[in-house]
């Protein structure tokens, strides 16, 4: 398969989406460490740093395009260690079962196993209409949302289900605006990631996939452009600006909140 996605219709880009997702899966955390050389894991410590989730008392969380749970875990994790909260609860929503079956299984050699803490939905990020108007506190959603076909539709979702006050986070993979660090990173993940796809996980396609819809994705810019756009303000959490760069843009970090 190729995935030069410029002239696939809409519904079509969706179910390649899930395809992907569905034949990466079981690999899917082993290749997240190989690929970035476990940096991912950093990113989304920080990430959940800060959030702080927990501080002001226990929160209603989805995480969104949440795959294995990685996120969630470090929601959970983080609340319980530095508040010793117990009441904060995350949803974990995917459009993929595989990946949501494997975050199953990660989480029942967990504590949070069994109890109100963690619940596992299917959904689509741009269609969340299970999910009530104003009733996050939060919402996160990391390295999913370029996976969307309609940005603009999962920013509308997003704002619509958080609470008023609630709190919009994205992770995701940005633009890298120093043409050194840019250079090498291009030829890292143009011809490394696939590379380490065939080797690791026998799938050469589905990471070369990851790699284009990482180009694909607007950058800092623009995407908090879109934020605004979707009623989200942002500016105020972030010194300087709307989103913060992790390691020079390879990854950003976008924060709003719902008025
Ligand atoms: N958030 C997890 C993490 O950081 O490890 C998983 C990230 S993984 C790269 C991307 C996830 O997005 C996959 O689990 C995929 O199934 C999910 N995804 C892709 N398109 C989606 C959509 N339209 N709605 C919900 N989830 C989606």
């Amino acid at each position: 398969a190729s995935f030069g996605f410029q002239n696939v219709p809409e519904e079509e880009k969706e179910s390649l989406v899930k395809n992907v997702f569905n034949s990466v899966a079981s690999s899917y955390d082993l290749m997240n460490d190989a690929t970035s050389f476990g940096v991912h894991r950093l990113w989304k410590d920080n990430f959940v740093d800060s959030l702080k989730p927990g501080r002001k008392g226990p929160m209603k969380c989805i995480d969104v395009a949440g795959g294995t749970g990685d996120i969630a875990l470090r929601i959970l994790d983080y609340a319980r260690e530095k508040y010793a909260d117990r009441e904060t609860t995350v949803d974990i929503a995917d459009i993929n079962a595989e990946m949501l079956k494997e975050g199953f299984k990660r989480f029942k050699k967990t504590m949070y196993h069994n109890t109100p803490q963690v619940a596992f939905h299917e959904a689509n990020a741009q269609e969340m209409s299970k999910f009530a108007d104003n009733t996050y506190d939060m919402y996160t959603i990391a390295f999913g949302i370029r996976n969307c076909t309609d940005i603009p539709a999962v920013l509308r979702e997003a704002h619509r289900i958080l609470k008023p006050g609630g709190v919009f986070a994205c992770l995701e993979f940005s633009r890298v605006n120093n043409p050194l660090l840019s250079t090498m990173y291009d030829q890292y993940s143009f011809s490394m990631i696939p590379l380490l796809g065939t080797l690791l996980a026998g799938d050469r396609d589905s990471y070369q996939y990851l790699v284009e819809s990482i180009r694909r994705f607007p950058p800092q810019p623009e995407f908090a452009r879109m934020i605004k756009d979707a009623g989200l303000t942002t500016g105020e959490f972030v010194d300087g600006g709307a989103w913060s760069d992790y390691w020079g843009g390879i990854a950003a970090v976008h924060k709003g909140v719902k008025l």
